[in-house]
This record gives structure tokens, sequence and C-alpha cells, in this order.
């Protein structure tokens, strides 16, 4: 694909600069915690798109895997992971994942998160589909707000990081293949600036939005992925999305989620006609892997016609879920539903991103200087399908591994001021770009033909519409933000595509009716991409 290396032109001699010893793009978990792993001697600048709080951390429900019950191990944890990522996991990954979840946890609480208990000092643990012992804690079912709460709380209180909100990144900057710094629109000034670092963290979380339905917030466009595309950093698993099966289908929200959690506390699956359905799909019935759950209610949504399914859990009396369930109770009374007397209507939707920026267990991408974590990062521990649960503690452990390696990193050649010149000018057309209606054009054919079941006929399909797009806009002279993530969301959507054409198989979330079949002879391998490859 024809891409320019920066979206827009720029000319160093006369922007405004700023200098930090290391820039974190993001505010969600992965960003912050990685803010507070960095030793304070140094200077660090967070940058947010939006306001601080705005991110997928933020919304987390469910809650963070680890291996606390004394029935319960590392090994044991490592094993569903690995089941789950259907043969794709990298194993050194998920063994840093196990092993470094607990220290983390304590590291958290130290902050001030309170988890629920189930008696003092011991945490409450709660099971999740396709987890074999109860590890997942929680605080209520807003577990996402609770930590990421007190981790910016801390945040703020430290005097060697700037935080920089309504701050939109644009593209790595790089000469050779050494990162330094970032170009970014202040989106209050209403003008372009640098931000030069010999050190940049990407943690600009999935691409969500790509879909029509998804459960991820607007600013999920996977900006970071595809600016470090553009920068030459290798992208692995694009192809596996995971659909979360159980998302509010109600005309006035279809991205509420109604957390995994639910169908944990037994929650049953019904058509439109009431009838309970797992059984016919997975011995492990509602608490049988995502993608198995997504394709099974998407099938039984074909079966009847309908366009979507129940969630009973009214068998379970209003005190208890209102306790158990405070944030979803609520919700979905809002929209006349009272879960303990009323089926929950439910339809899959897109929900979280396998795949992203190769990293290393530190990491580290192929650029020098710059990292990646959370979901914007691939560090393999999700192969083909996440685990739940598991994203949150991804942020957490790696974003400590990445900050260790940081202070490491500096301690041994302490930051000097970066020193990057250029004059980047390439021609760009001047043409009227209706963000709204583009946006809502991708989204739809990512929903139709790249969802939870692809085939050829459909993929192909979407790339020719993808790339009519791409060569009417790819080289448009961009001057908003909304611009910009166009061509982001334009990118990627490409790149997706390209991947799930190429691996005719299904495995995890990446189903193919056309090559319905594992097929570990041709297939058991990372689909990587870097923009210097030869087609
Ligand atoms: C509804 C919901 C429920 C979930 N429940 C759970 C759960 O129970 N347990 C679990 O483990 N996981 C859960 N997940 C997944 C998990 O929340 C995410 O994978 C994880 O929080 C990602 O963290 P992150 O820090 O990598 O990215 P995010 O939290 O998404 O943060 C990304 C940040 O990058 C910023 N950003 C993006 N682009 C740019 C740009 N161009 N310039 C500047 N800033 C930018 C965003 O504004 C945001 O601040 C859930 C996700 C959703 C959506």
């Amino acid at each position: 694909m024809d891409c320019y290396r920066y979206a827009i032109n720029f000319n160093t001699e006369n922007i405004h600069k700023e200098y930090h010893d290391v820039v974190i793009i993001g505010s969600g978990i992965a960003g912050v915690y990685t803010a507070l792993e960095i030793s304070p001697e140094y200077d660090i600048a967070i940058l947010t798109k939006e306001t601080l709080e705005i991110s997928n951390s933020v919304l987390a429900q469910g809650g963070i895997a680890v291996s606390l019950d004394k029935k319960d191990s590392p090994e044991l944890h490592f094993k569903d992971t690995i089941f789950a990522g259907a043969g794709l996991c990298d194993e050194e990954s998920v063994w840093v994942l196990v092993n470094e979840a607990a220290e983390n946890i304590k590291k958290l609480c130290t902050y001030g998160v309170n988890f629920d208990e189930r008696s003092p000092g011991q945490l409450a643990l709660s099971r999740e589909g396709a987890h074999s012992m109860n590890r997942i804690i929680h605080a209520g079912d807003t577990t996402g707000k609770e930590v990421c709460d007190k981790l910016i709380s801390v945040v703020k209180t430290r005097s060697n990081v700037k935080i920089y909100e309504r701050t939109f990144v644009v593209d790595i900057l790089t000469e050779g293949n050494n990162c330094k710094g970032v170009l970014v629109y202040d989106e209050d000034e209403e003008r372009f600036k640098l931000y030069l670092s010999n050190i940049v963290v990407c943690a600009t979380g999935g691409y969500g939005r790509l879909y029509e339905n998804t459960t991820n917030p607007e600013v999920a466009t996977g900006d970071g992925i595809s600016m470090c595309y553009r920068a030459g950093a290798t992208l692995m698993d694009l192809e596996f999305i995971q659909f979360h099966p159980t998302v509010l289908y109600h005309p006035q929200n279809r991205s509420f989620l109604i957390s995994e959690a639910v169908r944990g506390e037994g929650a049953i699956l019904r058509n439109i006609n009431g009838e309970r359905f797992m059984s016919e799909y997975h011995e492990l019935m509602e608490l049988a892997p995502r993608d198995v759950v997504s394709r099974a209610i998407f099938a039984e949504m074909k079966k009847t016609g309908a366009s979507n399914v129940f969630l009973d859990i009214t068998f379970k009396d209003r005190n208890y879920l209102e306790n158990r369930f405070p944030n979803i109770y609520k919700t979905c009374l809002s929209y006349g539903i009272d879960m303990s007397r009323d089926y929950i209507p439910v339809a899959p939707a897109e929900h979280y991103c396998m795949g992203g920026i190769k990293t290393d267990i530190y990491g580290r991408t192929n650029i020098k200087g710059l990292y990646a974590c959370g979901e914007s990062a691939c560090t393999g521990i999700h192969g083909a399908n996440r685990l739940a649960s598991n994203p949150l503690l991804e942020g957490l452990v790696f974003g400590r591994k990445i900050g260790d390696e940081i202070n490491s990193v500096l301690s041994d050649s302490p930051s000097r001021k970066v020193d990057f010149k250029l004059d980047y000018n390439v021609s760009r057309e001047e043409i009227n770009i209706d963000c709204d209606s583009i946006k809502k054009k991708i989204q739809k054919i990512m929903n139709e033909n790249v969802g939870i079941i692809r085939d050829k006929k459909g993929l192909e399909q979407a790339k020719n519409e993808i790339n009519e797009l791409w060569v009417k806009y790819s080289k448009a002279l961009y001057r908003t933000m909304k611009e910009i993530e166009i061509g982001n969301m334009l990118l990627l959507s490409s790149l997706v595509i390209k991947a799930a054409l190429k691996r005719e198989e299904s495995r995890g979330a990446h189903y193919r009716s056309d090559f319905s079949k594992t097929d570990d002879v041709n297939w058991k391998h990372n689909i990587e991409m870097n923009i210097n490859d030869k087609e």
C-alpha cells in the first residue's frame, strides 16, 4: 500500500518544540502505570488525545486475572492462556505475564486500589470464560474505573510527570532506525508541535472503532498502530479481533458491555424463543471461549431471524445483582430492563484487538527507543484469542518491564537534548473530507465483511471498498485531528483485511467459512507486516 511516511507536511525549523526524557502516548492503564514505574528523576510527558479519563481501561468491568487461590498457580493460568490462544501465544511472554501478575497486583494495592474482598485481607476471586479456576479480582463491576482513578490520582502527584490532554499524536519521528519523539496536534491551540525524546512509549490502545458495533470509546481508532507502521515498526496478528458475545442490544445503546462475569455467576443464554442453546455448540456452555460463544450467538440469530439473543440471570435476586453488578444493574434499569426479572437483550460486538505493534518482553519494538505497551502492543500473550481479564494485567506487567528497561537505558546513557531536523514536504491534495460519513463507511465495510465470520469473497470486497477510499483520501492535505484519524483508520483497515485474507484457516477469533478448519501444517505461525516488506 502506497503510504506517505508522515501524515502531514512539516518543517522542524518553524514548529514549537518541547524536550522530555520519555514521552508516553496514552492515558489508559498501560500508559499511566508505565509512567509510575519510571524513576522520578526522569522527566516524563503523558500525551492523550482526549481527557485523561477517556480510555478502554476506564470501561473495564470484569476484573484482572491473577492466580491467588491456594488451588491455583501461575502454571494453571499459563495453561489456560495458552489454550485460549489456539497455538499462537508466545510462551516466554505468557510466563512473564503469569509469574509477575501477583507482584504487580500488590503494587496496585499500594497505590490505593480497592478490590472486593471475600474476608478482610483476602481478595474475592470470581470466574470468567475459559479460566479453569476462580482467579478474577474485581472492584464491583467497575474495576477499570477504580484502577484508573487511583493510578491517575497518584500520577498527578508526581512532579516529574507532565500531562498534556487533548494532545493528539500524529506521528512517531525517526532518524534512521532511531526514535526521536513525536509530532502532535494540540487541539486547544489548534497547531502542530514536536515533543522530542529518544524514548517513546506507545500505549494508545486498540482499534475497535474500525467497527460499527463496538464496546470501545471513540478514541479507539488505532492511531498508534498506524503511526508506528508508518515509522517502520513491525505489526503482528492484526487479523485476530475479539467480538464480545454479550453487548447490550437496545435502540439507545449498542455498546454497553454485559460483562462475562455475569455468565461467570451462572447467567444463561437463550435465543429469541427463550430456548437455551449453548449445549449445541460447546461443552463449557455459556463459559466456552468468547469466539465460540460469539459465533454460536451469531448462528442462533441467523437461525431465528433475530438481531439479538437474551441473557437470563433472573434466578438471582435483586439485592444480590445490585451488589455484585451495580453498574450493569443500574444501566440496564435505565433502559427499562430489570435484570432480576427481565432477560437482557444482547448481541456480539467488536471488543478487543489481539494484534498490534510487535514487541519483545521488555516492550521493545524493532525501532530503537520506541516501546509499545497494552492493547496497542503485540507481546504474543494473547495469540489468536485472549483469555478474559488478561489485558489489564498485560498493561501492568509489561508496563513495569518497560519502566525497568527505560530506567536502565537512561542510567547507562543519560538522555541528551534531541537534535532532529527535517523539512518534510510532499504533494497533498486540498480536498473536502466529510469525516463523519467516511468513518461510517469504513465501519460498515468492516462490520459486514471483516467481522465474526469471514470469507474470501467478502474480504476481497472489503479490500476493494477500503482501497477506493484510500486512493481518494490518503494523499489529502489533513488539517484536523478527525481527518488524520480517517487516514489512520483507512490504513489500518487495509492491513487488517490483508492479514485476514492471508490467513487461509480458522483459528481462535479468526473464523473463515471458506477455510473452517485449523491448519497447523501451514498456518501455525504469526503474520507480521512491515512497511518496508516487499509484496
Ligand atoms: C467495555 C470494556 C470492558 C473491558 N473489560 C475488561 C476486563 O474486565 N478485564 C480486562 O483485563 N480487560 C478488559 N477490557 C480490555 C481492557 O480494558 C483494554 O484492553 C485495556 O484497558 C487497554 O489498556 P491500554 O492502556 O492499552 O489502552 P486504553 O485504555 O484504550 O488507552 C489508550 C489511550 O491512548 C490514547 N490515545 C489513542 N490514540 C491517541 C493519539 N493518537 N494521541 C494521543 N493519545 C491517544 C487514548 O485517548 C487513551 O487514553 C475491556 C475493554 C472494554 C472496552
